[in-house]
């Protein structure tokens, strides 16, 4: 596959005001949520349940802090740029979906890393008609990815290389989400379409 290269440039004042976005919603956040996403690592390691049920608690938090960004980005249904591109999932998330959906996926053994724009254009197998038909039980990445810019333009194929406003970190949500979907001491982290192929 050709790597994909920028045709167009941002406009440095999209970037400028979908960096103040960013910063507006950073300090909408509630002090007790960011607590919470602080102390989710120690909460998801000695709470009781299934992988599956804490994985859930882990897509819960990040649902709550979406709730509070949702102001300040371009995200909305209908818009299906994101899935159009590499989603990252892990083994434990795959099976999750599987037993959820009665589809089953491939025991990928080892992590797959696959370059920026494997999948440019690509569609998720989940997505039919430009909706997530598993929308309650998308994986992480999908709930994560949120573009601060006012249009989608900052997903599109095309800007993949661009300068872009940068992903926010949730540290908290992060190391809980990589604990938990590392088994028996093993990470498996590749592409929802290496786990559930065409
Ligand atoms: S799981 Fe759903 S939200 Fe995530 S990439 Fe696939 S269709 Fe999109």
């Amino acid at each position: 596959m050709q790597s994909t290269k920028p045709v167009q440039e941002l406009d440095p004042a999209d970037v400028s005001a979908a960096e103040g976005r960013r910063s507006a919603f950073l300090q909408a956040m509630p002090v007790a949520l960011l607590d919470l996403e602080d102390a989710l690592p120690g909460i998801i390691a000695t709470a009781p349940g299934s992988g599956r049920t804490k994985l859930r608690r882990i897509y819960g938090l990040m649902d709550k802090i979406s709730v509070v960004r949702r102001e300040f980005v371009a995200c909305a249904k209908g818009c299906a740029d994101c899935c159009k591109m590499n989603v990252t999932i892990s083994k434990l998330e795959a099976r999750s979906i599987s037993e959820i959906t009665g589809r089953p996926f491939a025991d990928v053994a080892d992590s797959v890393q696959h370059p920026t724009d494997a999948f440019v254009g690509v569609s998720c197998p989940y997505l039919v008609n430009d909706v997530c038909s598993i929308y309650e039980n998308r994986p992480l990445a999908c709930r994560r990815h949120a573009s601060f810019h006012s249009s989608s333009a900052w997903c599109k194929p095309e800007m993949l290389e661009t300068e872009k406003v940068p992903l926010l970190q949730f540290g908290g949500i992060d190391q809980a989400f990589i604990e938990l979907s590392t088994e028996k001491r093993k990470l498996v982290l590749a592409d929802v379409r290496d786990f559930f192929p065409a």
